[in-house]
């Protein structure tokens, strides 16, 4: 139950801050529903746990493309033609089925917002599955938009496409900041366009030898804590 006053989401004001935020597994848990379809999927006779954990593992992430782990899957499961046809979008659909709006993620939104930060989604994907998530998630009205890298001709970490997403929020690049769990696509690429980070880490070390995270911070409610507390500070990119 979302109880805080909801301060809206008009047109920009001078004032206002850019707040990009990604999507996957920053504003929603996309590994736990991951985990639960893979679950419902391994619960058909004959399928044990172990496919279960097998399906978590072979979606990397989200990083396994998914052509390639609709045939992996279809391989393991000796799955017939017929059922392979439908493995795509049942993947798909079974992630989006399998999200759950978070309060805790949407009162930090609203918390950020109210401090003059303007939450805009910046998140690698297709067009019609990040906006199924969004919506499903009920994220969709809780920010002010969202550039997806299919839409955009683009992918995260080119610079390019955190000044696209600035444009169309209408806001400068130069004030905005970055929240994702992504060393390489969220905080890299918000590095190369001179945007400061915030990297959710989900108990994972950093990756990366060439430079690390600005902040960390352990969950997106975290990650606004410390936002806000480095604005209050006068930190500026
Ligand atoms: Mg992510």
């Amino acid at each position: 139950m979302i109880t805080d006053a909801d301060p809206g989401l008009g047109l920009p004001s001078p004032a206002d801050r850019l707040l990009l935020v990604d999507l996957d597994n920053t504003l929603i848990d996309r590994a736990g529903a991951v985990d639960r379809w893979a679950r419902e999927f391994a619960s058909a006779p004959g399928r044990d746990a172990a496919d279960a954990r097998w399906l978590v593992a072979a979606d990397r992430d989200g990083l396994e493309p998914r052509e390639r782990l609709v045939a992996m899957i279809g391989e393991r499961f000796r799955l017939a033609p017929g059922d392979r046809s439908g493995l795509l979008a049942e993947l798909r659909g079974g992630l989006v089925r399998h999200l759950v709006p978070d309060a805790a993620v949407t009162r930090a939104l609203r918390r950020a917002r109210a401090a003059g930060w303007v939450p805009f989604v910046l998140t690698n994907g297709t067009v019609t599955q990040q906006e199924r998530k969004l919506r499903q998630a009920g994220l969709d009205r809780e920010v002010a938009g969202w550039v997806i890298s299919e839409g955009a001709g683009l992918r995260k970490p080119d610079p390019a496409i955190f000044r696209l997403a600035a444009t169309r929020a209408g806001l400068p690049l130069d004030r905005a900041w970055m929240i994702g769990d992504s060393a390489d696509a969220d905080i890299g690429g918000a590095r190369a366009a001179g945007v400061p980070g915030i990297w959710l880490h989900r108990n994972r070390p950093w990756p990366l030898t060439a430079f690390q995270p600005g902040r960390v911070a352990d969950s997106f409610p975290h990650a606004v804590d410390v936002l806000l507390l480095a604005a209050a500070a006068g930190e500026t990119p």
